[in-house]
């Protein structure tokens, strides 16, 4: 017998709807690339957003199906683009401008963009390849002042554009299950690969993050959006934050250290999210400079790789800030999981304590993990067993935009993430490695994420990236390495192989250290240890 609900679509524009009726006089404050600074309500949001969707439709003749590319950092304009073009049931393709070109004129073909907005400051990074694009039949400069200039054929100001419409529009009926949004993944491993958010998943992410038990964020919070809304959605926060009533506070490229911390002082910020990267830049520079003021900041959510021990530690000892360790992938809209100690934990040593939150921690519900061998066996949850790792869910990815590709996934219903973890009885789940950075030395798998961490601890140590490296013996072994703290520090082999002998068998110390300036790093920030296997296969590393 079926339920006697109503079917209430959940789509984007209920979403936008209900922010407008019951947290009108919430705000959207944006850090614009010029260093001014805008402020207004959702309210005014709303009006601006309905004029967008009035001009998609008028003006630049989007349908429904239509992808809409948009390069962009995060401000107010680019939240009403989140809304505006999904709202007409075409589909936002926030495009990662920190790409190579090659990638950016492959992903704007391969998404078939029929218009992009992009930003005046980043204009001359799409000027050169626009004759190329197949498909882009406009362009809108976002934050351009008048007069601006461009070589893009076609393109408008947004400001016009908005202007000459009405701020009323009926938004069409939606199927829930359609596309309103589109990510590409950073290409680690290969082309970049297209995934088709749906307002139904859309809805489902943003309502469980916002959850106390993952993002906690309501109606009293002030929240930092650090994540680049080109990056999976901003991780979903532009809609969470509108279902919660929680301002916004939007940096667009002023992502500096300094600059970021100046913002959270002036904004009263309480919340924020952001890659390890960034928070470790944020704690060096409160260290160096720390603020006359303590910051209202409470915690940070912190994912896309993984987030070292020490800085939990030395954010929450040094400032009382907590520091919140998630996981996700482009794949899984991005959150999957997030580590926060439960009332269990209370009793334990604070050693234990932190080695739980280190880890990339439990499932949301609406997702489900699990483990499983090289057979495809499931394994156990002990905290020990690593495996696989794979999970299916309401916001999972089942194929990718027009690739037949299925290898990542399996013939019963689960994703394949190419992480390898492991997860102990309570579900907490950790990465140990992806499938194609694990190091197998002497047939014994070494987890160069766990060394990574440790090394971070070292106090003259700022960053390390371990990658396996041929050898005559054991087939692989791991090399670390290092960038120091200050580079006049003198650090030997010998100091980092004793502090590593601390927490690891013998045969998982490195031998090999090299010394760096600075690690390659993708496209988001993460540790590019392809590149690194580049260096060390061309003889570059030392
Ligand atoms: P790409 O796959 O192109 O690098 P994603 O942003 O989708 O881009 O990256 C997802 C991957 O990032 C995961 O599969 C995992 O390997 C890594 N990752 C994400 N969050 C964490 C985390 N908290 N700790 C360790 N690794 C993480």
């Amino acid at each position: 017998m079926q339920g006697q609900i109503m079917d209430y679509p959940l789509t984007t524009n209920t979403i936008l709807e209900y922010g407008n009726r019951v947290f009108h006089h919430k705000r959207i404050i944006s850090h614009l690339p010029d260093g001014s600074r805008h402020e207004y309500t959702f309210g005014e949001m709303y009006a601006r957003t309905k004029q967008l969707a009035n001009a998609l439709k008028h003006t630049l003749g989007v349908v429904e199906g239509d992808t809409v590319g948009t390069f962009a950092w995060n401000h107010g304009p680019h939240v009403e683009l989140y809304y505006g073009i999904s709202g007409i049931g075409a589909i936002c393709h926030p495009i990662n401008i920190r790409l190579s070109i090659q990638q950016i004129e492959y992903i704007i073909n391969h998404a078939e963009d029929k218009v992009i907005f992009v930003d005046a400051t980043l204009v001359r990074m799409l000027e050169p390849i626009a004759a190329r694009l197949e498909t882009v039949r406009h362009w809108v400069l976002l934050n351009a002042p008048e007069g601006f200039t461009t070589s893009l054929q076609n393109a408008h100001r947004y400001e016009d554009l908005l202007e000459a419409e009405p701020d009323e529009i009926d938004w069409p009926a939606l199927d829930e299950n359609q596309a309103c949004g589109m990510c590409y993944t950073s290409g680690t491993t290969g082309l970049p690969k297209g995934v088709l958010y749906s307002h139904r998943s859309t809805y489902l992410h943003a309502m469980t993050i916002l959850s106390p038990n993952a993002g906690n964020v309501s109606n009293r919070d002030v929240v930092l959006l650090v994540v680049p809304q080109f990056h999976v959605m901003a991780w979903g926060y532009p809609y969470l934050c509108v279902l919660a009533g929680a301002d916004m506070v939007l940096p667009s490229s002023n992502l500096q250290p300094a600059a970021l911390i100046k913002m959270m002082q002036a904004e009263g910020v309480n919340k924020a999210n952001g890659v390890p990267t960034i928070w470790l830049g944020i704690y060096q520079e409160m260290k160096k400079d720390p603020p006359a003021e303590p910051l209202a900041l409470e915690e940070y959510v912190v994912g896309g790789s993984a987030l070292p021990k020490s800085l939990i530690k030395a954010f929450q000892e040094d400032f009382g800030i907590q520091g919140i360790h998630a996981w996700g992938m482009t794949e899984t809209s991005p959150l999957g999981t997030l580590s926060r100690l439960q009332p269990q934990h209370d009793r334990l040593a604070d050693a234990e304590r932190l080695r739980i939150r280190a880890k990339q921690g439990i499932a949301f519900p609406g997702v489900e993990l699990r483990i499983v061998s090289d057979e495809g066996t499931p394994l156990p949850w002990d905290g020990q067993t690593m495996g696989e790792l794979q999970i299916r869910g309401a916001w999972v990815i089942d194929s990718y935009f027009k690739t037949g590709n299925r290898e990542s996934f399996t013939g019963d219903g689960w994703f394949r993430t190419g992480d390898v973890s492991t997860i102990d009885a309570d579900g907490y789940m950790e990465i140990k490695d992806r499938t194609k950075d694990l190091i197998k030395s002497g047939g014994e798998w070494i987890s160069s994420v766990a060394l990574e961490s440790t090394l971070m601890a070292h106090p003259k140590v700022k960053e390390a990236a371990v990658i396996a490296i041929p050898d005559e013996r054991w087939i692989e072994r791991p090399l670390a390495t290092v960038v120091l703290q200050d580079s006049s520090d003198l650090v030997t082999n010998t100091d980092l192989k004793e502090f590593l002998a601390r927490d690891f068998a013998k045969y998982q110390v490195p031998d090999d250290y090299v010394y760096l300036k600075e690690i390659p790093k993708t496209s988001v920030g993460k540790f590019d240890k392809k590149e690194l296997r580049r260096l060390y296969a061309e003889g570059e590393l030392g």
